[in-house]
């Protein structure tokens, strides 16, 4: 999702395509109609004005970003901690987003379910609180913030692998892996990215030992009972509808502020 970086020397004699491929802050309100739909370019943008710095920069993005992913991880380590289990404290990858050490493996599936859960929750909850705070100061920054953080939680939920979403339906049915790593390869191969290609590898061991004979000990590491088998159903399924209702609102809210509804432009600016 790099903007190209062609065009964004300064003003002079700048042509229509440079100026379709990338926008400088200031020429935006000339440019208004043609604005990204994509809340993740709004985000950026919006972090650079107001930070002073080239929307390309890093820093901005981590300054909103790292908050999100803190949030996230929290989630994860009060609910390890609940159990019992010894953590570490979250480990940061520029970049790429940040994970927490478990110095202790959790004992049975429902463990990791709840420990799996427990990111995308607090996560969520977030992204809920940073749209209140959009909403109720008018700054579609907030909202566009809220728009990522929705994003960020609905995708760690694909039920695949290392994702939260492979760790939760451990509880659940571990054959919801197929279509997980089915989703996870559409959803690489439509945004080629290194990362979730490396995700797609990673998830690989997971789905071969669906088709091997389960050890007396694995056998009894997937046991749940129906009720906690019941209770993660709704609170993942639960999540994921909540997830998708609140990116809808939010790019709703988006358009309000005079972001194109989404689609149009899409193209031109996110490659
Ligand atoms: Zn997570």
């Amino acid at each position: 999702m790099e903007p190209d970086k062609k065009g964004a020397g300064p003003g002079r004699g700048r042509g229509r395509r440079d100026r379709e491929v990338f926008r400088e802050p200031q020429v935006r309100s000339f440019a208004a109609p043609e604005i990204s739909s994509d809340p993740a370019e709004v985000w950026r943008h919006n972090a650079a004005d107001d930070l002073g710095l080239h929307p390309d920069m890093g820093v901005a993005i981590c300054a909103r970003f790292c908050p999100s992913i803190l949030v996230h991880e929290s989630g994860h380590l009060l609910v390890a901690k609940k159990f019992g289990l010894k953590v570490g404290a979250p480990v940061f990858i520029p970049f790429m987003g940040a994970f927490i050490a478990l110095k202790e493996a959790p004992r049975n599936a429902w463990m990791e379910a709840c420990v799996g859960i427990g990111g995308p929750l607090l996560g969520s909850l977030g992204a809920l609180v940073c749209n209140a705070l959009g909403e109720f100061f008018a700054a579609p920054i907030f909202i566009a913030l809220a728009w990522f953080g929705y994003f960020l939680n609905l995708f760690n939920l694909t039920p695949v692998g290392m994702l939260d979403g492979g760790r939760i339906v451990t509880a659940l049915s571990r054959w919801l892996w197929l279509p997980g790593f089915a989703l996870l390869i559409w959803f690489a191969w439509k945004y080629p990215n290194f990362i979730i290609w490396l995700i797609v590898l990673l998830s690989l061991p997971r789905i071969y030992s669906l088709f091997r004979k389960r050890t007396e000990e694995e056998q009894r590491y997937f046991e749940v009972t129906p009720s906690q088998r019941c209770l993660m159903s709704v609170l993942y399924f639960g999540l994921i509808a909540v997830l998708l209702f609140g990116m809808h609102v939010a790019q709703q809210d988006l358009n309000k502020y005079g972001f194109r509804s989404h689609g149009h432009g899409h193209d031109v600016i996110v490659q």
